[in-house]
């Protein structure tokens, strides 16, 4: 009896000690099995995917490899358009190289995805769809070209996607859209502010008294053509305009009629190519402007190249300054961008930095600042501040209006003058940062 007892409570012991044996086996199989994700000890959460990680650093590698900021679009790599797109796609690549050596935004790294819309506004809108609705892309590039950037804001506004970069000149702003925030925008409407001021700051003698403005016929000399007559009309000279078609094959009855008219303020309101043959004409036909001012392309060291002499005292306004370290504003990035443009460019395309390199900066640097000002991703957050806040831009410092373009008309008046036998693209206003005086001819 007692016997049998002592052999059934053993077996019981024998039977517990299995079993709390199996349960530690497996209960810490089970511990050392289970993913770490719904455990206390994978606490770090991935706010994109919502993948699990155990510290800080493996999240932030994870985010850095697997989530980077897609900025995808066009720009009008082919066209006449082509050389002032390269130098802005030069300066997009530097800019997020840049930006992804020193932790990308708000740690994303920045990768760029570049198509070219041949200046084109159907294949221009159909990439900007392509790039929300197939690359589901952060942000839409910054864009360049005014006349399919016009029709490109349509395209985001439509997703809800931000645009920056440049407009199409004011009316572009007009559309009705939320979605803008552009920094500095093309606006023809700009072109010569502050020409006005410049003239009236100086002493009569050296004003001029009548101006010729010839005009090609394009849209944008349009938009120019109305900042030059409101400019003139408030320094009182008066002028006359004669508009021509593109190609210009002769400059010569343009000048005759600026020589009849006794303008000493010639105003070339058109493109490089007529702009130089212009010059020549008039040097040929012996008619010297004391003020010349060109719309468009004379701050590409080209215009001096060709030009020589004659490009002495060329004025025209910008939205940035193009040059040497010393001719760029004082505002912020443009000392990165002169150390960037001499490290990589500057044996290839010369020692100034181009004007459009230059640009392409400033419309990555707002885009930039408005995703880390806002803290997150959100179009609608990054839209918001950019549109509350100052933008401190290489262009300057910017404040936005309800159309998403700068309260204040962003515009340098620059000349070409020749220092110790040095070409130098000099800013002559705004005084707050002009570095020459205006230079006027005898
Ligand atoms: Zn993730």
């Amino acid at each position: 009896m007692s016997k049998s007892r002592k052999l059934g409570i053993s077996t019981l012991a024998a039977v517990l000690i299995a079993v709390i044996i199996t349960a530690l086996v497996v209960g810490s199989a089970v511990y050392f099995l289970t993913p770490r994700g719904s455990t206390e000890e994978y606490p770090f959460t991935c706010p994109y995917c919502g993948g699990k990680f155990p510290n800080e650093d493996a999240l932030n590698q994870h985010i850095w490899n697997d989530h980077p900021i897609l900025i995808s679009g066009g720009l009008p790599l082919t066209g006449s358009l082509a050389k002032n797109a390269e130098k802005i796609k030069m300066a997009y690549e530097d800019w997020a190289e840049y930006v992804n050596e020193h932790g990308g935004i708000l740690g994303r790294r920045v990768v760029l995805k570049i198509l070219d819309t041949e200046g084109d506004i159907t294949l221009g809108t159909e990439i900007a769809e392509k790039a929300i609705t197939v690359d589901h892309c952060d942000f839409l590039l910054p864009w360049y070209e005014g006349h399919v950037g016009r029709a490109v804001m349509g395209v985001a506004e439509s997703h809800h996607m931000l645009y920056t970069g440049m407009g199409g000149h004011n009316a572009s702003f007009h559309q009705g859209y939320w979605y803008v925030a552009s920094a500095p925008p093309l606006m023809g409407e700009w072109w010569a502010a502050g020409l006005s001021d410049l003239i009236l700051s100086l002493p009569e003698e050296k004003r001029p008294t009548k101006a010729f403005i010839m005009s090609a016929r394009l849209t944008i000399f349009e938009a120019c053509g109305k900042s030059l007559y409101e400019e003139l009309d408030k320094a009182g000279i008066p002028y006359t305009e004669e508009w021509y078609d593109l190609p210009l094959t002769n400059a010569d009855p343009l000048i005759l009629s600026a020589m009849d008219y006794g303008a000493d303020f010639l105003i070339l309101n058109g493109l490089l190519p007529d702009g130089t043959l212009a010059v020549q004409a008039a040097d040929r036909l012996g008619y010297k402007p004391r003020w010349l001012w060109q719309s468009v392309g004379s701050p590409d060291p080209e215009w001096v190249a060709i030009l020589g002499d004659l490009a002495e005292g060329t004025i025209t306004g910008s939205a940035w300054v193009p040059g040497r370290e010393e001719e760029l504003l004082p505002y912020y990035r443009n000392d990165l961008i002169w150390e960037i443009w001499t490290e990589k460019h500057a044996d290839e395309y010369g020692e100034e930095v181009l004007l459009y390199y230059g640009l392409g900066w400033c419309w990555m640097t707002t885009l930039e600042l408005g995703i880390k000002g806002a803290g997150n991703f959100s179009q609608e957050a990054v839209r918001n501040w950019l549109h509350t806040n100052i933008i401190t831009n290489p262009a300057g410092n910017i404040t936005l209006n309800e159309f998403g373009y700068p309260t204040k008309p962003i515009n340098y008046i620059l000349q070409w003058q020749k220092i110790d036998g040095e070409w130098k693209l000099k800013t002559v206003w705004p005084p707050e940062v002009a570095n020459a005086e205006v230079k006027v001819g005898d």
